[in-house]
């Protein structure tokens, strides 16, 4: 017998290298990379059925660090290693300080980090921790933390790598491409979360450079979703107290608005809010049928079906809902809003048995 033939499959180069002539990376540029991008794009049976749309997610969970912020960090702190710099900060509600850590790591730079006290899950506290970042715990929120680096990084010998250093939007418009390679095409509608509203922008610009060089011939509708309590941009004002258990997008003074803003309007999509109701029936939907993405990350589907309520979808189009992160992130979320009790037996076959008769 002859044994199968495995396929041959290429080994990913990272996204600096993939997608080398489209970002500003050079021969100096160190090959930075620990395997972010080629995510996977899934079709959801469960919101095609529930729309009648083609709706598919882009499991954004799967880059390394755990959250698509691995996009714009690998190209931020490869770029801080090429121009000298020693160390790289960053304010974060967590999972930029988890990618801005390991890509320090890696990278072989200092990482330092400043988060909002008490606000930032427990999973990405855990990974800026082990990969040897200096962090420090503000009494403030995340608006707090990043004007005040925002104002250090202009004084002090180090990088700031949060998304309003340009090079993070960069990187991060190679998920627009992924989506646009998988497709064929741009899809009708992308559907994202908004936080500090830096990779709504960052898909935009992909879009837009993949269609104006004629790879695609469409662009999507842009449609963007804040945490109801954290709408500064549906507001038209910052927001100075946010509030919404979904952590990563817990920003009031969104940096990036003004270009979230352009981009909803040129595309005819929109910015809009969602309960944190809405949010956590999203990421049940989602856990249902097999995905765990964090609850900001279903910001975006929350969106999706608030959009098809509202009338606006149109049936067999194309939806892209975008997955941030990854469920893991957050635990203290996935145990707050699972269903059901666990139970906890003596190691008794009968009573085994008898449980097992009850819940099938
Ligand atoms: C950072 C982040 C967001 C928000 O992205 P912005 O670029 O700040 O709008 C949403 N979801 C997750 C999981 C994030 O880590």
């Amino acid at each position: 017998m002859t044994p199968k033939q495995t396929p041959k499959v290429r080994r990913w180069p990272g996204v600096l290298a993939a997608y080398r002539e489209w970002l500003p990376v050079n021969e100096d540029t160190p090959p930075l990379s620990l395997g972010e991008g080629h995510t996977p794009l899934i079709r959801s049976d469960r919101l095609s059925d529930a729309t009648g749309a083609e709706v598919y997610l882009k499991l954004e969970g799967a880059n390394p660090t755990g959250s698509f912020k691995d996009r714009g960090m690998v190209l931020a702190v490869a770029k801080a290693a090429e121009a000298g710099s020693r160390a790289v900060v960053c304010a974060s509600t967590g999972n930029t300080s988890a990618s801005a850590a390991a890509y320090a790591a890696r990278a072989g730079l200092r990482c330092v980090i400043v988060l909002p006290h008490g606000y930032v899950a427990a999973g990405k506290l855990a990974q800026a921790r082990i990969h040897g970042a200096e962090m420090v715990a503000l009494e403030g929120n995340f608006d707090d933390a990043l004007r005040l680096v925002r104002r250090l990084a202009q004084e002090l010998p180090v990088t700031l790598v949060n998304s309003v250093n340009p090079l993070r939007l960069q990187g991060q418009q190679t998920a627009a491409f992924e989506v646009c390679d998988a497709l064929g095409r741009a899809p009708d509608k992308l559907c994202i979360p908004v936080g500090n509203a830096g990779n709504i922008s960052a898909y935009w610009m992909g879009f837009s450079a993949y269609a104006e060089a004629g790879i695609v011939p469409n662009r999507p509708q842009m449609y963007g979703f804040e945490a109801a309590g954290a709408a500064a941009l549906v507001a038209g004002h910052p927001i100075d107290h946010p509030e919404t258990f979904a952590t990563a997008i817990r920003i009031g003074h969104p940096a990036s608005g003004h270009l979230a803003l352009a981009a909803a309007q040129a595309s005819g999509g929109g910015i809009r809010a969602v309960t944190d109701e809405e949010i956590a029936a999203a990421y049940r939907l989602l856990a249902g049928e097999g995905v765990f993405a964090e609850p900001g990350s279903a910001a975006s589907v929350a969106g999706l079906l608030q959009l098809h309520r509202q009338g606006r979808v149109a049936s067999g189009e194309t939806v892209v809902c975008v997955l941030t992160g990854n469920g893991l992130k957050d635990p203290d979320s996935a145990m707050r809003l699972a269903s059901g009790e666990m139970t906890v037996l003596p190691a008794v076959e009968r009573d085994l048995q008898r449980w097992l008769e009850g819940v099938l």
